[in-house]
């Protein structure tokens, strides 16, 4: 197990960019014992910020993406059959409770709500997590961490957090980065000159302009990145664009020709 958990460790410095003061907040969060989330867009550097803070913190990192389907078993744990009858196998957050890991939650609203209180004996001073197929009480260890990250924009009414959730953590905001700081972190990412890499911010700025009028979500770092990495690979600009930024995000042949607009302003 102890080899198990090694794996889980962040031996590279994963490059962060910070962008406010979100790294100190986190120091102290993680040894203040209090859950953390992270709000913001998709593409914005969430799940970066806490492969860095992982790594800074030097402890081991467990990552689960959470869909609808997912059960309580599914990160909690279960018990397998196998040849010589049955066995239980820790689900990744009790693995990383176990272990002392930072556990992170991505878009943990996406779960079911019986999946989500599961965390609830976690986020609390008794950091205590009741494994009751098994009749254990597992206290975590003194390292484990909870992180979970949430998109406002995606909610509903008929989903969202519950408040119950939400009050256990606190919270750091997550947006796309000040222009230049983007502009730093798409030529980084991508290999390309800081000139281009500052005309994709731009293209980028115009289109998050258009979020609800007609755009669910704005072009996120993320997508920047990947059309920079087209350039980087030799791919002319404007295809670059067209198939990192314009078409993932519309199916709308006004938005797409907005967008190409866009586009054909800076290249
Ligand atoms: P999220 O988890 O918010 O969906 P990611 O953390 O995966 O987004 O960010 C997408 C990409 O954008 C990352 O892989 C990274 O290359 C880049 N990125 C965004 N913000 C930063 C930042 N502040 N510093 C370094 N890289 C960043």
């Amino acid at each position: 197990m102890k080899d198990m958990i090694e794996q889980y460790r962040v031996t590279a410095e994963p490059y962060y960019r910070p962008v406010a003061n979100e790294v100190e907040m986190f120091e102290a969060a993680y040894a203040a014992k209090m859950p953390v989330m992270l709000k913001g867009p998709t593409g914005c550097g969430k799940t970066r910020f806490v492969e860095h803070m992982a790594w800074k913190l030097g402890k081991p990192l467990v990552t689960v993406a959470c869909n609808e389907d997912m059960t309580a078993s599914d990160i909690v744990g279960r018990f397998l059959l196998d040849a010589d009858g049955t066995r239980w196998q820790d689900g990744p957050l009790t693995f990383a409770a176990r272990h002392g890991a930072i556990c992170y939650l991505d878009e943990i609203v996406e779960a079911r709500q019986d999946t989500t209180v599961v965390i609830h004996p976690l986020t609390d001073n008794r950091r205590v997590l009741p494994l009751e197929k098994k009749g254990e009480l597992l206290r975590a260890h003194p390292d484990f961490h909870l992180v979970i990250s949430y998109n406002p924009g995606y909610q509903s009414l008929m989903k969202d957090l519950k408040q119950s959730t939400k009050q256990r953590f606190g919270a750091l905001d997550f947006n796309y980065p000040a222009h230049g700081v983007e502009v730093e972190i798409v030529a980084h990412e991508s290999g390309i000159e800081a000139k281009d890499a500052d005309k994709l911010v731009s293209i980028a700025e115009r289109a998050r302009n258009l979020k609800g009028h007609g755009l669910d979500e704005g072009i996120s770092t993320r997508m920047l990145i990947h059309a920079g990495s087209l350039m980087a690979q030799g791919i002319p600009a404007v295809a670059a664009c067209q198939m990192a930024l314009v078409r993932p995000i519309t199916d709308d042949p006004d938005m797409r020709d907005a967008l190409d607009a866009a586009v054909s302003t800076y290249f």
